[in-house]
């Protein structure tokens, strides 16, 4: 744990958190209580039964990144390497997303990455709705650690678990819409950019928008 928040500080002190330094005490209890809570919230999820995906799994994802972040990107569910690795878009998919963030000229540790279902379906189909619905109830838990102002959500299913509806996402890409007190910004799975090469700028100017409310 104490390893873990001097890895944060550290982050957060070279973004320019400053008042790491003037109110350290205060500022490393509320990381300390924040991470705390990350790391029970992923001792439950490992042990999770709630739908059946817990079956095929090698193990739950919860998310990575800043406990304190503004923006946090959600896509569906983990895949063949984040299940295998336990960490959130570290596939090919994630490769892009890293450096798309990259290229606005910001960090991919500074924000906070997670996905709507904590564990990988089989053959990496579409979760279920119901699937989500289950597993819903962690992503609020960590919405309500986390406190983001705006979250970016990566494609149609992402949208949907949000939004309760289908979502034509190349059509309401780009939308801002006011969700529970929060911004979500809708924009395009980066899978769906690695079957689409056209669609990297779109989703490049998305992020970038991400970021901007997120700091605005
Ligand atoms: S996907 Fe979510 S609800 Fe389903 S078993 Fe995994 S952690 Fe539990």
């Amino acid at each position: 744990m104490k390893e873990q928040i001097k890895k944060h500080i550290r982050i957060l002190q070279e973004l320019g958190y400053e008042y790491l330094y003037t109110e350290r005490g205060m500022a490393e209890s509320d990381l300390e209580e924040r991470l705390k809570k990350l790391e029970e919230l992923n001792k439950v999820i490992q042990e999770c039964k709630k739908c059946d995906l817990y079956k095929s799994r090698k193990q739950a994802v919860l998310g990575e990144g800043n406990p304190e972040a503004k923006l946090m990107f959600i896509g569906e569910a983990p895949g063949g390497d984040e299940d295998k690795l336990g960490r959130p878009f570290v596939g090919r998919a994630g490769k892009l997303l890293t450096r798309l963030i990259e290229a606005t000229g910001h960090k991919r540790e500074e924000f906070y990455i997670t996905n709507i279902c904590k564990c990988r379906p089989p053959e990496n189909r579409t979760p279920t709705p119901w699937e989500m619905e289950a597993c819903f109830p962690y992503l609020k838990q960590q919405l309500e650690i986390i406190q983001p102002k705006v979250l970016c959500l990566l494609g149609s299913t992402a949208a949907r678990a949000f939004l309760n509806r289908h979502v034509a996402i190349t059509k309401e890409r780009g939308s801002v819409i006011n969700w529970e007190g929060k911004l979500v910004y809708l924009t395009y799975h980066p899978a769906y950019v690695l079957r689409n090469p056209n669609a990297e700028t779109t989703l490049f100017e998305d992020i970038k928008k991400a970021i901007e409310l997120a700091y605005s």
